[in-house]
């Protein structure tokens, strides 16, 4: 074990951003560690009200195009301003995201938040190379479409990756010349709290972007209820994702886009080029941030030539991913996010055993004089396909195994699931690799790689894991309205 990174001195940002001001609340909650349990800090608790004048913050800001208005290239100024501010701060970022959270330290310097800051630095690139379009030549009209902001936008993130999936919307977002509202979960506030300060300090104006911590029953369904916000954009469950639509229909028809998870499978054929990378794959795949992440592996097909020797490597790779105190910088898997999801995830751990499923490795609680909330690297054998393991999003450290025969059986068992989110598929015939492509229902598919791309290319799910998309340029799409306009010339026929 390494020394502990210091946290002495890290200052917790605690209130509501709200028109350019931090506020705090007459009432609070309470943010609690993963790594020990303990209170962190006391957090504005912010509800309707709160949630009624930042709305009007933000509708005003709109309105009067205080950043609507400003020239691309201001705009694009601002932005990389904001993210060379979040680089500068980078350390503090990490260490607020991994106390938050309980993901270790190296992820969330290595991974959160570089990740970040590359979505605002693409975003801000990205908003000074949009062109509208001239429609087909008319000799007595001149017709273009152009994109314009929707107005605002409500973007309520989950706990997994806080700083990440906020970006992920209120960079494009905000690229469109929209004004946000961003809702924290109210495991992981720190950081969207941080990036709001942090974005007024870059220039970006007042009420241009509001954050609004506090519950889910309380400022998110106030959010997604509210009358003057014209959209919401969401990354968490699906029971939520069916809220917001409802939410939708009984106010005003705001659009909604969904980022709901999904029970991803990875495909093991016996020809699969390199075994050990696959391998790694499977296990990290479903490892990496103790397995909290909407495209976790969950599911491993692995074709029964090899399965033996395979399956069993995976199990010795997970062997070795220890659960770790999240600041000590040689810690790879770190702990749940709170108590409640770990409870849940041994609630399927029970359940999957009684449902036939062979344990292989873990399954327990771990590190609990720590006082935190840590799970071991779990894995299941021969899972039935009916089994709740094979079904539900666990989101938790929990793989299962299933073996296949046939290239059709594997697509068939990849397909059997309400979800379409992320696919991986491991072979060295081409032909093979391209048939998976195509019949595998899924918005990703990997082939002999897992989770191989980048900002560049369309994030987001088919079927129950949701619709719409974040990273890429489609991700701007779906923060802006498409107007088409015609001047009927004078003088001509
Ligand atoms: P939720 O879907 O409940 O939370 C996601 C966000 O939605 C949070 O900001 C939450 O606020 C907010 N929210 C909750 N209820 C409402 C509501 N009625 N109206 C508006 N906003 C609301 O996820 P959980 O935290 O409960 O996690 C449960 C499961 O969801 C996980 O086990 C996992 O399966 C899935 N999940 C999927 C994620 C993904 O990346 N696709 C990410 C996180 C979870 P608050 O937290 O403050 O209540």
């Amino acid at each position: 074990m390494a020394d502990l990174v210091a946290i002495e001195g890290l200052r917790l940002p605690t209130t509501a951003i709200i028109d350019g001001s931090p506020r705090m609340t007459a009432e609070s909650f309470d943010d609690v560690g993963p790594r020990d349990g303990r209170l962190l800090a006391r957090i504005a608790l912010c509800g309707p009200r709160e949630v009624d004048q930042a709305v009007a913050s933000a509708r005003t800001a709109f309105e009067d195009g205080r950043w609507r208005d400003r020239t691309a290239k201001d705009k694009k100024r601002t932005l990389h301003a904001l993210a060379d501010l979040m680089n500068r701060h980078a350390e503090e970022l990490a260490l607020l995201e991994c106390l938050d959270t309980g993901k270790p330290i190296s992820d969330a310097r290595g991974v959160d938040v570089p990740l970040a800051i590359e979505t605002a630095h693409y975003y801000a690139e990205a908003l000074d190379k949009l062109y509208g379009e001239v429609g087909p030549h008319h000799p007595g009209r001149l017709s273009w479409a152009v994109h314009e902001p929707l107005g605002v936008i409500g973007a309520i993130v989950p706990w997994n990756f806080p700083l990440h999936m906020a970006m992920w919307k209120v960079a494009p977002a905000l690229a469109m010349g929209n004004s946000v509202m961003l809702k924290p979960a109210e495991q992981s506030p720190l950081t969207a709290i941080r990036l709001g300060e942090l974005a007024l300090e870059a220039g970006l104006p007042d009420g241009v972007l509001n954050v609004v911590p506090g519950l889910g029953e309380g400022a998110g369904q106030a959010l997604a209820r509210h009358r003057d916000v014209d959209m919401i954009a969401f990354t968490g469950s699906g029971s939520v994702g069916r809220l917001l639509m409802r939410y939708s229909g009984e106010s005003n028809l705001k659009r909604v886009s969904l980022e709901l998870g999904g029970k991803s499978p990875q495909i093991v054929f016996a020809d699969c080029p390199d075994l050990e990378a696959a391998a790694q794959a499977a296990a990290w795949g479903v490892f990496f941030n103790q397995g909290e992440v909407c495209t976790a592996a969950s599911r491993l097909l692995v074709q029964r030539d090899i399965r033996e020797t395979f399956v069993a490597r995976v199990v010795e790779i997970a062997r070795g991913i220890v659960a770790g105190d999240p600041l000590d910088p040689d810690t790879r898997f770190g702990a749940m996010v709170s108590e409640g999801q770990m409870e849940a995830v041994l609630g399927h751990i029970g359940r999957a055993a009684g449902e036939g499923g062979e344990l292989l490795l873990g399954g327990e609680r771990v590190r609990r004089e720590s006082g935190g909330f840590y799970i071991e690297p779990t894995i299941f054998d021969h899972v039935a396909h009916d089994a709740t393991l094979a079904r539900e999003e666990i989101f938790g450290p929990v793989l299962g195994v299933v073996t296949f025969d046939q290239p059709e059986e594997a697509f068939r068992i990849a397909n059997d699931t309400v979800y379409g989110l992320a696919a991986g598929v491991w072979t060295a015939d081409l032909e093979l690799a391209h048939r998976a492509a195509r019949v595998l229902r899924a918005g990703l598919v990997w082939i002999n790689g897992w989770d191989s791309c980048d900002i560049t290319m369309p994030f987001g799910g088919f079927r129950q894991s949701g619709f719409g998309r974040d990273r890429s340029l489609h991700a701007l799409e779906k923060y802006a309205d498409l107007k088409a306009v015609t001047i009927t010339l004078r003088g001509t026929r």
